[in-house]
Parts: structure tokens; C-alpha cells; sequence
């Protein structure tokens, strides 16, 4: 065919069915990433139909163009630099009136679109009716009604933005908005100084940027900075005094006043082309509403919703996850009955296995956990807990919003602070980061058993209970304090959209947490993969040769053989098996010494011995400061690096706990352990995510040093506070 791939950008407002249009143009065939420089996400697919090859970008959802938000850069920038061919402006018909403003706003830009009024069956319903062509004609747009969630008029979209590439004309200045003569004159004046001042390839629409200057937007104007040179100070100073002009005239900041006036315009065409069939507008969301978010049902129900979402993550996911860990189980079990003894083995089945696997068994989870979050997105019901939260989280600074990701927690803290990117001030979005690694996630747990369930038997439920609540309390002193220091400032004013609840798509629903549990696998086994084999070649080297065993084996065997003799030859065969026993006995506890040993000499150990007396204050052994080290790669580690350096081999739960009394760990000391646990870096894989998320490894870095010290400090408060009250 030889042409260029068209480029079609979907722009729309926040719930119009940009991505349902998206899913059904490319069906699977998409990438999901980050926009360049920001965390807000990145679809882009590529598809081929009526011969011809289509790049779609899914946009952030917007309800406007001014450069406030992330979102809105974004989205804009795109538009302006991207340079798509085409761009298709997803609107939710059956609310135009609010959905025409960015509609207005693109107009502006002088980008070839088209509109395609989804949700068109909700329109009717509501007994809207659009007069299609009336606002084709008025607005200079094509327009089509879609149906996107039925895939319904998608084609047509494809159709014509074939045709609209193809075509050469600009977009028609009479078709935009125009305002009033005093504004009007301020634009033309502007706009011919620009043409005069500006280089030759100017980029944008002249009469955009002037309206933009007269805005007073902060990026269009670094923009002429760089691209008038010497005159920008003139185009500026001109800028500046019609803006004072303007201001003095209306009384008002002339963007409020131009805001005014597209919403005018949209008003009139609004009239023109929608006719209320009739007044049948039986409000479902709204009565739904009055149930959902009623301030005596709201938090209940919500908190029932939230139990039911672990149940189903931690319950259902319990039984895949049982059997991808006896798969794992299997797995090295034949390998290593195929490959024999030996470093390879070892390394294969100690190293690789065990890391990938860690990971992979949370797999079930995560899917469960996003299938249930994508349920909450797409009925509309997460805008209502946000809502519902919102008073409890401008405690510490931040608003509703910041408690998803809080509450993703729990689960696991690498999703949870993907899900921040729903928040829209950069402020809020890293604070939320920072102190989502406090909720206890799951990895967690299984230490938690261990020690409380050695130590604390009967209160084993009340200790870990505990633990989650003081992990909640330090992140709202955390949010808090971060609020009044470094991440000063007020919480990004909150104006929560409650959108209408809606039915779920199942193929929404699967594409959602298909493109998020990806992700997690891509670049989180990656990671743990690599911190693994890292703890698997720091305690395997130096090795203490196989030779070493011999001397000791040598005896045992001569000392029981020995004996076993003797005892046959009094006949006493009760005896012999007993004898029997006891050299396998010796033999084990000879094997685990020498692992001990092994270990100790071990890199890690070395460097274990190094840190101890960072660890001892806080009642912690070598061992157990290993152990922590290690729990950086991932809190599960913990547990299996406690069981090679403690119990070495059997490492069952009771075994494990029976070795750590002996050594020496006391219920003081295992309670400052776990909150050592609690309050520590989560693992490598949150570190990796909040790099990326922050956009620097600054925030990493600082929230590293700040949670190892916070763990520090209330481990050591419990231990020595323990003691001086003689509990330990
Ligand atoms: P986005 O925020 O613009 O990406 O919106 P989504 O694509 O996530 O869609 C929001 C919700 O609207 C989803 O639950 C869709 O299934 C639903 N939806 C999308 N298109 C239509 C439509 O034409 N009719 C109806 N009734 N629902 C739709
Ligand atoms: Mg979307």
C-alpha cells in the first residue's frame, strides 16, 4: 500500500468511553506505558482495516485544556506536538453540555475532528434526542453516534478519519467560537504581532496562541519565550496590557471571562440541537446514591465491600495459589532428581525457581485484587468511597482519593502506588506514594505468623491486629508531618465527579486487569528475579567444600557402626533400629551445622556480622539482621532466609519457631522485630515502581532512609521500652 499509518488521538472527559472505544478499535493489540516524563498512563494500539494502518492514542481523560493538571498537559501537548492526523472527540451525549467544552476548546487548536457521541442508548433513555447533522453543520465537525460498549458505529469512526487525513483544508474559522468585540480585538491584535515576531515554522495556530496569551498560560508563554527570542519581551509586554485592559473592562481575569463565553456558546448550540422528547428522567444513579453514599448506610456498606474485595482476593486466590506453589514444589523436585547435586542445581532450583516462583505464586491474588478494583472503577462506585473517605483523609492533608491507593495497600503496595496516578497534583500524588508503603501488605503476613505464633500464641490474632492498626497510625503521622514540612501545601480543592453507576463490561473488566497484572509481572519478576540471585550468590560463596563434611561423617559412621555391633551381638534389635535412627539423627544435625557454617562464612554472613550491631539495640542477632537485609529484596524472603540461617532445612513453621527460642529471640525481641517488619522499605519491587511513579530516584531514596529509620527508632522504643519495664 505504501501510505503513512494515520495517527488518531481520542481525547474526551474522564467516563465518556474513551477506552472502550480505544479496547474495541484495537482490540488487544496495545501497549500500555507512562506519557513521557509523567505517570499518567499511556494506551497506544495499532490496527489495520480497510487497508490502511491506524496508530490510536487514548488520551487522558479531561474536562478541559488549560494547563492545571497533568492530565490536561498531557493531553494538550499531545495534540500540539504529536500532531495527529485526526482527532476523535469522545463524548458522553447524554451529557453534552458539559462534554462540548473541551469540544470547544480543540476547535480552537485547529485540529481536523470528529465527534462520535457515544452512549448514545443512555441519551435516549434519558429521552434525549441529538440532531445529528445540525451539529455537524454548526460546529464543522462530522459527526457520528456510537454505541461503544456494543461496538456499535465504531467502523464509522475509522471511515472517516480515513477521509478527514486525507483531506488538505485547515479547520474552519467560522465554525469556532467567537467572542466578545472588546476579546475579539485583543486576540487580533496579539495575534498579529505573533506573526510578525515569531519564526517562520511557528507550530501552532496563530489565533490559539494569541487567545492562550491572553489566558495568561504559563506554558504557551515559555514557549513564544523560546520562539520570538528577542522580541518575546514586546509580544509579552503587548500580552500583558490587553490582559490589564481586559480585566479592567469586565471587572474580571479574562480567562474567566472567555470560559464565560464558551459556555454561552455551548449553551445556544446546545439549544439548537437537543430536543427533551419528554421529561422521563427517572435518575437511577441518583437513587442509588441516596443509599450508597448516605452518611449513616455509606461507611458500612463500604467497609462491606472492602471485607468482601479480601475475601475474594485472599480466599479465592488461596487455591491457584496453592497449586502454582505445588507446581513450583514439583517442579524443582524433578529437576533436581534430573540434574543430581551440585552448584548448577542449586543455583537453578535455590536461585532462579525460588525467585521467579516467589513471585509468580502471588499471581491468582493480584489478578483477583484488580478484577475486583476494575468492578469498583467501572460501576462508579470507587468515586463514592473516595467520596465517603474524603473527611477522615483531609486529616493528614490529603483528600479522598489518596485512600485507594491506602487501601490497595494492604494487598500488595506495588499496584497501590501505580493507583495513585489517579490523583492530580503532583504534591498529593507523592505524598500518597510515601505513605502507602506503611499499610501492611500481604508479603508481611507470613512473618508476622511465624513470630507471633511462636511467641504469642494464644494473642497471636491481637498482636497482628495490632501491627496493621500502628502501621495506619505512623502513615497519618507520616502524612502529617510531611504536610507541614517538605510537602507543604494545601490539598488540590476537591471536586469529586460522582459518575452515573454503570453495568460493567466483562471485556473491560478482563482487558483492565489483564494490562495491570502485565505489568506487575514484566517488571516486578524482573526485579525480584535479579535481587534473589543476588542473595543466593552472597550466601553460597565463599563455599566451605563438600570435603569438610567427611572428617565428621567418617566418625559418626565409625562410632554407630561400632555400636551397632555391639548391639547385635547382644542381640538386642530394638536396640539396632534405635542406634540406626540416632546416626541418621547425627548425621542431619552435622549437616545442619555445617549449613550454619556455610552460611556464616558466607558473604552474607560476613556482612551480616558487620551490621549486627546496627541490629542489637533493637534485640536482633546477626541472623535476624540478615534476614531484614534480605526482606528488602521481598518480604518473603524473610521467612526462607530465617529458615536457611536458623533452622537450616526444615523450615516448617513450628520448627522454625521451636530453633528461634533456642537461639536466643524472645517475645520482646520478635515484637521488635515485626514491627521492624511493619514499618521498613516493602521490597525492591515497591522501590523500582515508586522510581518510576515519582519520575526519580530522589523520592526513593528519601523514602528508603525515612521508613528504615521510623522502623528503627519504634522497634527500639518497644525493645528497650520492654526491657526497662522488665518484660524482656
Ligand atoms: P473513559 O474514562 O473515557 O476511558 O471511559 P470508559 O471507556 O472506561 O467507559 C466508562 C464506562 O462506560 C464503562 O463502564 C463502559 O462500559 C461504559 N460505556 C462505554 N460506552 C458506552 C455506551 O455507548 N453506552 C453505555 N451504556 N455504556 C458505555
Ligand atoms: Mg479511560
Amino acid at each position: 500500500m505504501g501510505k503513512k499509518a494515520i495517527k488518531i488521538a481520542l481525547a474526551g472527559n474522564p467516563n465518556s468511553g474513551k477506552t472502550t472505544v480505544f479496547n474495541q478499535m484495537t482490540g488487544t493489540r496495545q501497549k500500555v506505558g507512562n506519557w513521557p516524563g509523567v505517570t499518567v498512563e499511556k494506551k497506544e494500539g495499532t490496527v489495520f482495516k480497510h487497508g490502511r494502518e491506524f496508530n490510536i492514542i487514548d488520551l487522558p481523560g479531561t474536562y478541559s485544556l488549560t494547563p492545571y493538571s497533568m492530565e490536561e498537559i498531557v493531553a494538550r501537548d499531545f495534540i500540539l506536538e504529536g500532531k495527529p492526523d485526526v482527532v476523535i472527540d469522545v463524548i458522553d451525549a447524554s451529557n453534552l453540555e458539559r462534554s462540548l467544552y473541551l469540544a470547544v476548546q480543540l476547535r480552537e487548536l485547529g485540529c481536523r475532528m470528529i465527534f462520535a457521541l457515544n452512549m448514545i442508548d443512555v441519551a435516549r433513555a434519558r429521552g434525549f434526542r441529538i440532531d445529528g447533522d445540525k451539529l455537524s453543520e454548526l460546529f464543522g465537525v462530522p459527526v457520528f453516534f456510537t454505541r461503544a460498549n456494543k461496538g456499535k458505529g465504531i467502523d464509522d469512526l475509522l471511515d472517516a478519519a480515513v477521509f478527514l487525513a486525507e483531506e488538505k483544508s485547515a479547520a474552519d474559522e467560522a465554525r469556532k467560537v467567537h467572542y466578545s468585540r472588546d476579546i475579539e480585538g485583543a486576540i487580533a491584535c496579539l495575534k498579529e504581532k505573533l506573526e510578525a515576531y515569531t519564526l517562520k515554522d511557528f507550530p501552532h495556530d496563530y489565533r490559539w496562541t494569541a487567545i492562550k496569551l491572553l489566558e495568561d498560560d504559563e506554558v504557551i508563554r515559555k514557549r513564544i519565550e523560546t520562539s520570538a527570542g528577542a522580541n518575546s519581551p514586546e509580544l509579552m509586554a503587548t500580552a500583558s496590557e490587553l490582559r490589564n485592559r481586559l480585566a479592567q473592562k469586565f471587572g474580571e481575569e479574562p480567562e474567566i471571562v472567555m470560559a464565560d463565553e464558551r459556555q454561552g456558546f455551548i449553551a445556544g448550540l446546545v439549544k439548537e440541537v437537543v430536543k427533551a422528547s419528554s421529561i422521563k428522567r427517572v435518575d437511577v444513579s441518583r437513587n442509588i446514591d441516596l443509599v450508597l453514599t448516605n452518611r449513616f448506610l455509606g461507611f458500612p456498606i463500604f467497609i462491606f465491600f472492602i471485607w468482601a474485595m479480601f475475601q475474594i482476593t485472599f480466599g479465592l486466590g488461596e487455591y491457584p495459589m496453592q497449586w502454582l506453589s505445588a507446581g513450583f514444589d514439583s517442579l524443582s523436585e524433578h529437576l533436581s532428581m534430573l540434574i543430581g547435586p551440585g552448584m548448577f542445581a542449586d543455583f537453578l532450583i535455590n536461585g532462579v525457581i525460588a525467585g521467579v516462583g516467589s513471585v509468580a505464586v502471588f499471581l491468582p491474588n493480584i489478578l483477583l485484587l484488580f478484577f475486583c478494583i476494575a468492578i469498583f472503577e467501572d460501576t462508579g462506585y470507587m468515586a463514592r468511597a473516595a467520596f465517603l473517605m474524603d473527611r477522615i483523609m483531609h486529616m493528614i492533608g490529603l483528600h479522598g482519593k489518596s485512600f485507594i491507593p491506602m487501601l490497595m495497600g494492604f494487598g500488595c503496595n506495588v499496584p497501590a502506588i501505580m493507583a495513585a496516578r489517579t490523583l492530580e497534583s503532583s504534591k498529593d500524588r507523592i505524598l500518597t506514594i510515601l505513605i502507602t508503603p506503611f499499610m501492611s501488605c500481604s508479603a508481611r503476613l507470613p512473618i508476622y505468623i511465624v513470630l507471633a505464633g511462636t511467641f504469642f500464641a494464644a494473642h497471636a490474632g491481637t498482636v497482628i491486629f495490632s501491627l496493621y492498626l500502628t502501621g495506619i497510625v505512623v502513615a497519618i503521622l507520616t502524612g502529617r508531618f510531611l504536610r507541614s514540612t517538605i510537602l507543604r501545601g494545601r490539598d488540590a480543592p476537591f471536586v469529586m465527579e460522582l459518575p452515573p453507576y454503570r453495568v460493567p463490561m466483562l471485556k473491560n473488566l478482563l482487558i483492565h486487569m489483564w494490562d495491570r497484572a502485565g505489568m506487575f509481572l514484566r517488571k516486578m519478576g524482573g526485579v525480584i528475579l535479579v535481587g534473589s540471585l543476588v542473595i543466593w550468590i552472597l550466601s553460597s560463596f565463599p563455599a566451605v567444600p563438600e570435603s569438610a563434611y567427611e572428617p565428621g561423617l567418617k566418625q559418626i559412621r565409625a562410632i554407630y557402626a561400632q555400636k551397632i555391633a555391639e548391639a547385635k551381638q547382644a542381640g538386642l534389635m530394638s536396640r539396632v533400629e534405635e542406634l540406626r535412627r540416632d546416626k541418621a539423627a547425627a548425621e542431619e544435625s552435622l549437616r545442619a551445622k555445617m549449613e550454619r557454617r556455610q552460611a556464616e562464612n558466607s558473604y552474607l554472613g560476613r556482612i551480616g556480622k558487620f551490621i549486627e550491631p546496627v541490629f542489637s539495640p533493637i534485640g536482633i542477632d546477626w541472623r535476624g539482621s540478615i534476614a531484614l537485609i534480605s526482606g528488602f529484596v521481598a518480604k518473603e524472603v524473610v521467612v526462607s532466609t530465617m529458615g536457611v540461617l536458623y533452622a537450616a532445612g526444615d523450615s516448617g513453621t513450628k520448627a522454625l519457631g521451636r530453633v528461634l527460642r533456642q537461639s536466643g529471640v524472645t517475645p520482646l525481641s520478635g515484637l521488635a522485630m515485626m514491627v521492624f517488619v511493619l514499618l521498613y522499605v516493602p521490597c525492591l519491587a515497591t522501590m523500582a515502581v515508586m522510581t518510576r511513579e515519582t519520575g526519580s530516584v530522589k523520592w526513593t531514596f528519601f523514602s528508603v532512609v525515612y521508613s528504615t529509620a521510623v522502623a528503627w527508632i519504634t522497634a527500639f522504643m518497644v525493645y528497650q521500652g520492654g526491657r526497662i519495664l522488665g518484660l524482656g
